[in-house]
């Protein structure tokens, strides 16, 4: 496995690939690595001759209040599993390399960052759309990897390469949860042994609200009363549970066929993302 963590080497590097013909695919992370991000890892495997995994805690989107500083950072683990789930490289570039003094352009994505996780993470989406397309022109990869575990980002992302003519396939893959149903997370390893207890409360009352709105209840009274539920099993703050459109992410109460149930809530200091396909 290559150790880049220089710009003209990452570019030889994939240069090199290309000349020979082969096909590049890019898994985009922040490290602290765990089997959802190597599921992706190995799916990549499966798509492409080379994979390259990025790993950079990128500080433009995380806010003034959230975990920037204590995000999870553990690199010698995170290569000897990426050495070992086959990875041909791996791009780490310092804050200076992606944001060197004077940057100061940045992508404004439209409707999509309003709904869901925007209103309470303001500039987030701004900040994962331009590292990512700067990951994206950095490596250009035929296809570049994210879970659905982070759906909106992901449908951001899509949106953000076709509105841009950024030539790669952005593919996406379902969430990896833990044997209790508690979806992977870099994040989850901040939870105590009793928030880590109710955290999968989550996911289920996402699969209760699923199961309703299939058989016709009505989604109003399943949100609330899932929010009831949720707040009566520890969590400290429910930031928003709605059915929303997987497309446009407009919110919506009727169930067609491209609808999703989305989640965001706080247990203690920890901040919980989760969603579910109806
Ligand atoms: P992160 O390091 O949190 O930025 O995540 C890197 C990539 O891994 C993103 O595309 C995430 O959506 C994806 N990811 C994180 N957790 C999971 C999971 N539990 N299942 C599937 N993909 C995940």
């Amino acid at each position: 496995m290559i150790h880049l963590t220089e710009l003209p080497l990452l570019r030889g590097t994939v240069e090199a690939w290309r000349r020979a013909g082969e096909r590049i695919v890019l898994v985009p992370t922040m490290g602290a690595l765990h089997r959802g991000h190597l599921a992706l890892v190995d799916h990549a495997r499966t798509l492409g001759d080379r994979v390259i995994v990025s790993i950079f805690v990128n500080p433009t989107q995380f806010g003034p209040n959230e975990d920037f500083s204590r995000y999870p950072r553990d690199e010698k683990t995170d290569l000897a599993n990426l050495q070992s789930h086959d990875v041909d490289a791996v791009w780490i570039p310092s804050v200076e390399t992606m944001y060197p003094h004077g940057f100061q352009t940045t992508i404004d994505v439209g409707d999509l960052a309003k709904h869901l996780c925007g209103p309470f993470r303001p500039g987030h989406f701004s900040g994962v759309a331009t590292v990512v397309t700067k990951l994206v022109n950095q490596v250009s990869p035929d296809i570049a990897i994210f879970g659905e575990k982070d759906f909106q980002q992901l449908q951001i992302i899509r949106r953000v390469m076709e509105d841009l003519d950024i030539p790669v396939a952005i593919e996406g893959f379902p969430t990896v949860r833990e044997h209790d149903g508690l979806a992977l997370s870099s994040r989850n390893r901040y939870l105590s042994e009793t928030e880590r207890a109710i955290a999968p409360k989550l996911y289920e009352t996402l699969q209760e609200i699923a199961a309703g709105a299939r058989s016709g209840e009505p989604i109003d009274e399943l949100i609330l009363s899932a929010k009831d539920k949720i707040k009566k099993y520890g969590f400290t703050d429910i930031q928003y549970i709605s059915i929303n459109n997987e497309f446009n992410l407009d919110k919506t109460d009727k169930i067609e066929s491209h609808e999703r149930v989305f989640a965001a809530a706080v247990i203690g200091n920890t901040r919980l993302i989760d969603n579910l396909f109806i």
